[in-house]
């Protein structure tokens, strides 16, 4: 049984679905975000089938038993990926139909607007939503980007490398490396990094300016 809550945030672009289990979740979203993000490009942009995707994931982690199922925690897209999925990929399997009579026939969702997913089993549930608003700003709110970015290309050059070469390792692709590190600066999970370089003052400037922007969007 798939239970879904599909939600608008405040006056946001930006719609977040809540799933119970992460099996579902990626099962529905995995090919639209992979189509989005992935490095391979085999996958970015283009109509693979998903077993390309999962032999391609085994190979990166050197893990002929690497589940992308259960190692990915959220999902972040731009809506028109979503559209993408619908229009050019043959042989769309049952949760992904499902999402997208969810998301297009039944909310009637843009394809300018984002969509972020998450899921409740899981102990980390409000840090992971945190980082996916985070990349809904950045995608949606021009004045958010902006901030996030001067403040990004402001660190100190070693302490920016060592994120980006963090980030790659975990397989993202180079063109969304700035969102990315924004969106990890925002949950937190770059606290070691920001403790052992003292550079507390940027977290807390990027922390306020999300919260600001949360504020004005009624998120
Ligand atoms: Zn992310």
């Amino acid at each position: 049984m798939r239970q879904i809550k599909v939600e608008k945030l405040g006056d946001s672009n930006i719609w977040a679905v809540e799933f119970i289990l992460q099996q579902q979740m990626n099962e529905c979203f995995l090919r639209a975000q992979a189509c989005y993000d992935s490095p391979c490009a085999k996958i970015k942009n283009k109509p693979f089938p998903i077993e390309d995707y999962i032999a391609w994931y085994q190979k990166r982690s050197k893990n002929k038993k690497a589940d992308v199922y259960s190692d990915c925690y959220g999902i972040n897209v731009p809506m028109k990926y979503v559209y993408l999925l619908q229009k050019l990929f043959p042989n769309l399997t049952e949760p992904e139909l499902f999402i997208i009579d969810e998301l297009i026939n039944i909310n009637k969702i843009n394809n300018n607007e984002y969509i972020i997913a998450f899921f409740k089993k899981e102990k980390l549930y409000e840090t992971i939503k945190k980082h996916e608003i985070a990349h809904g700003l950045f995608y949606i709110d021009k004045k958010y980007r902006k901030i996030t970015t001067d403040l990004i290309n402001s660190l100190p050059t070693n302490v920016f490398l060592e994120m980006k070469q963090f980030l790659l390792s975990k397989f993202y692709s180079s063109s969304v490396i700035i969102d990315e590190l924004q969106a990890y600066l925002i949950s937190d999970y770059f606290s070691p990094i920001i403790d052992l370089y003292a550079l507390h003052s940027y977290r807390e400037e990027i922390t306020r300016n999300f919260e600001d922007c949360c504020r004005l969007d009624n998120i």
